[in-house]
């Protein structure tokens, strides 16, 4: 038998190395990117197209390279950045590995213009496929510009592991955040297309966090902020915080050290413990926090596409960033409580205040809006007390109960009939089917409730969740019958979203189109809305939809259905009446109507309880 191992050829052997470094366009922006800051740039230009599957142009200012460095710069291990092992524990500079262009050239096809100050011409490159197709001198501007075309071009298997335009982009745009936080001082341009989504002239550290997500923000991100910062023999601290109410599902965290972004979810309980209990569990607050460290005190040189750091002294630093967030929420928390004015103030009763400056409470209620009046809505054709009524000839016969999880109503002795008078609860079964205007024995408790008897006992229903379920599957109609009334806005409000959130508005605009939602792209993120859907309370259109981005962005669902019936909950829970509104005899009765008319009237589309019955008996126990 002959030997069997053999060397890889070189192309091969590079496409499996560069698999540990390039796994999506995303990084080779972000390799590209630390080389332009690495070259001492000052202006970075980014361009991505489709998703940076055609194209991906990183151009600099910085420091260029001549013309053997150029070639060079491609080989593996090649880097001007590390001259021995030592060097690693000093490192200052983003790269080190000498491994990214190598990469990059193994699985795209790459062009390379690059021109130091004082040479008067520059080199080009062209490189594929690690083979040097062109090199020669040229005219161009001082800096570097690469290139990169048709990624993964050599690896089919490769290529079909990326994710949708949408998926890439945002891995692109996460890494363009994590740099462009930490690296204030120099200008960005990010242009996606034609559309340039992002221009941040050099700044500070808080106006870039403002300038990159201020936009999806409701309430400026600067004031939701507060600075900390602390400084150590072990390390300095500085950045910022979200203050507590802001705290929100999706947060924008982000630890950085020396420049650098990194993860670190150890670090990341020191803030989160801080915060403690003034946050929901469920919540995250915003944070930008940046180290310096002596690099000797830190490892990076994990992997060269993990972000993890490992640092010397976690459990020292660790109660240092603790205490340092626990302060400064100190200090935001205590300055409006503190009154020495009020101490040991006498109460002044209310009488002797002015009577005009009491405002009385007032609810939310417009009296000009009828939810029942919803101009989709036509009262169905049948009525729920006469499916009830079937409902109780053929409960005898054992059939299931409506209210499946209320097993009283399985007594075969009580008559359940709606909106019975309340007089009776020993006849026997019948239909009692009233008219309209025998039906008056509805009350609302607490502006929240409807009670209501029926033969059983009481029945109570929670107004806001049923006319959810009411309006939910009204809207779900409508979106997959692709037509809704639509009502046209006289003064349009804008929509501005961040570049992250655009994407994912986009993937839902035409569902939203579909509810009666009009929009008009006015500029990049910006989206005018033209018109909403008639049963819509306008009120608060703008958060609506970020509640929907928002749901998008959170749920994974992909399916249609799924996207539909996510759109329709989130547009009903918006603008279904609310609690405390207080109802009409006939307002509630055609709500219990349109209940019973619903494919579901037990639960709203996220399960929660709509209606409860406290049975006779139950009722009677009490009055023992
Ligand atoms: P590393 O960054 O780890 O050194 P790379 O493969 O990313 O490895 O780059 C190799 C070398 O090419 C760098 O060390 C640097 O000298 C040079 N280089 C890469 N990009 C640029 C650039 N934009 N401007 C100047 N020099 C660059
Ligand atoms: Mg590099």
């Amino acid at each position: 038998m002959s030997d069997i191992i053999h060397l890889l050829p070189d192309s091969v052997a590079n496409q499996i190395a560069a698999g540990e470094v390039i796994q999506r366009p995303a990084s080779v922006l972000k390799e590209l990117v630390e080389n332009s800051i690495d070259a001492g740039a000052d202006f970075i230009q980014i361009l991505i197209k489709d998703a940076g599957r055609t194209l991906i142009q990183i151009t600099d200012n910085g420091k260029g390279m001549s013309e053997t460095d150029a070639r060079m710069s491609f080989e593996r291990h090649a880097t001007s950045k590390i001259q021995s092992a030592e060097d690693l524990f000093a490192l200052r500079t983003m790269g080190f590995r000498g491994e990214a262009l190598a990469s990059i050239a193994a699985v795209a096809q790459v062009e390379l213009r690059t021109r130091r100050e004082d040479d008067e011409l520059g080199t080009l490159i062209e490189i594929a496929g690690t083979r040097v197709f062109r090199q020669e001198a040229v005219q161009c501007n001082k800096g570097t510009t690469f290139q990169i075309r048709n990624l993964f071009f050599n690896v089919p298997a490769r290529r079909r592991f990326l994710k949708s335009d949408n998926v890439e982009k945002s891995h692109l745009l996460n890494e363009f955040y994590r740099i462009a936080l930490v690296n204030p001082e120099i200008e960005f341009s990010f242009f996606d297309g034609d559309d340039e989504i992002f221009h941040l002239p050099a700044s500070n550290h808080k106006i870039r966090i403002e300038s990159i997500f201020g936009k999806s923000q409701k309430k400026k991100i600067q004031q939701q902020l507060l600075t900390i910062e602390t400084s150590t023999n072990l390390i300095s601290i500085h950045g910022y915080v979200g203050k507590p109410e802001f705290a929100q599902k999706n947060a924008n965290q982000y630890f950085f050290v020396n420049g650098r972004y990194m993860r670190h979810p150890y670090f990341h309980k020191a803030v989160m413990m801080a915060y403690g209990q003034m946050i929901q569990p469920t919540e995250n607050p915003n944070y930008f926090i940046y180290f310096e460290v002596d690099p000797q005190t830190i490892d990076i040189n994990i992997h060269p596409t993990k972000t993890e750091i490992k640092f010397e002294n976690e459990q020292a630093i660790w109660s240092i960033i603790s205490a340092t967030v626990k302060e400064a929420l100190g200090k935001f928390n205590i300055i409006p409580s503190i009154d020495f004015d009020q101490e040991g103030a006498i109460d002044i009763p209310a009488g002797t205040v002015d009577p005009a400056k009491i405002k009385p409470p007032v609810s939310s209620f417009n009296p000009n809006y009828n939810p029942f009046n919803s101009s989709s809505y036509k009262r169905p054709s049948f009525d729920w007390e006469k499916l009830y009524g079937s409902f109780e000839s053929s409960k005898q016969g054992g059939e299931k109960n409506v209210f499946g999880d209320k097993p009283e109503l399985n007594d075969p002795d009580i008559a359940v009939t709606p909106f019975d008078s309340g007089i009776s609860d020993t006849e026997p079964v019948q239909q009692t089917i009233e008219t309209d205007d025998q039906r008056s024995a509805n009350f609302q408790l607490k502006n929240r409730y409807i009670i209501t008897s029926v033969k059983s006992g009481m029945m109570m229903i929670d107004q806001h969740r049923a006319h959810v379920r009411i309006l939910f599957e009204e809207f779900l109609r409508e979106i997959e019958q692709q037509h809704a009334p639509s009502q046209q806005v006289l003064f349009p409000e804008e929509l501005e979203l961040s570049h992250d959130d655009a994407l994912y508005f986009e993937q839902i605009i035409q569902n939203l189109n579909s509810v009666g939602f009009e929009f008009f792209r006015s500029e990049t993120n910006i989206y005018q809305i033209k018109g909403v859907p008639s049963s819509c309370n306008s009120g608060s259109v703008i958060e609506l939809l970020h509640a929907l981005i928002e749901k998008k962005r959170n749920t994974a669902i992909e399916t249609t259905t799924a996207i539909h019936e996510q759109i329709a909950l989130t547009l009903a829970e918006n603008s279904a009446l609310k609690n405390g509104q207080g109802l009409t005899q006939e307002e509630m009765a055609d709500l219990i109507d349109r209940l019973f008319a619903c494919s579901d009237s037990n639960h709203t589309p996220d399960g929660k309880t709509i209606i409860t019955i406290f049975s006779i008996e139950e009722i009677q126990a009490k009055f023992r």
